[in-house]
């Protein structure tokens, strides 16, 4: 697959400090600019409930697998600071036939999103996965396997969402490999 020139170089296999593995994590709202305006929606996870590791990466985008799990709770409603609702319905909507509880890639983003200027530190997870609802309020576990590029800023939309799917291509043909094929199933213990 062709390398653009920002890429980093992906090893034979997980490197030093990855695998790095997390456990279940609440999934919460961000600024809800994944899917209104990229059409790539990250379900985002406090960096608090992450292993100390993850906190001191590099911005940029990194790969690995996810699982969910719904939350038994009732729905609440939680504000944006923009004034927007957003439902938390903890998962009840996914869908086993679907396929939602499967161990599927991931893209990440350990940033800063210099895009939308956020002060704040965001660690999001794009589920390579069609779902069908979203689940505000379910838990995903997950791993870190490597890194695919730092963060970079962009002078439009266009170009982000353009890197955004080469990364996505990036990591589903990493993650095939053998090598990193095996730490899928270490999401799932
Ligand atoms: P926010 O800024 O609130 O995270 P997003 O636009 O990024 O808003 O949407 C994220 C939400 O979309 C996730 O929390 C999740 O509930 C839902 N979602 C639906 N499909 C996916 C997917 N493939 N990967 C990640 N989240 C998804
Ligand atoms: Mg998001």
């Amino acid at each position: 697959m062709q390398q653009r020139s920002s890429d980093w170089t992906i090893p034979e296999e997980p490197e030093s400090p990855f695998p790095i593995v997390t456990n279940f994590c609440d999934i919460v709202f961000g600024f809800g600019r994944g899917s209104a305006e990229l059409g790539i929606p990250t379900a985002n996870v406090p960096l608090e409930q992450l292993p100390l590791e993850t906190q001191d990466l590099e911005l940029g985008v990194y790969f690995g697998y996810a699982l969910l799990k719904p939350v038994d709770h009732q729905d609440t409603t939680a504000f944006r600071n923009d004034g927007t609702t957003v439902i938390y319905n903890y998962g009840r909507h996914l869908n086993v036939t679907n396929g939602d509880f499967e161990i599927h890639p991931v893209v990440l983003s350990v940033g800063k999103n210099p895009f939308y200027h956020n002060k704040l530190k965001t660690v999001e997870l794009h589920i390579m996965h069609p779902f069908h609802t979203d689940f505000y309020g379910a838990q995903v576990k997950f791993n870190l396997l490597g890194r695919i590029r730092p963060e970079l800023n962009y002078d439009s939309k266009e170009a982000l969402i353009d890197d955004i799917n080469k990364d996505k291509l990036i990591a589903k043909e990493v993650l095939s490999r053998p090598n990193f094929l095996k730490y899928q199933k270490q999401v799932n213990c």
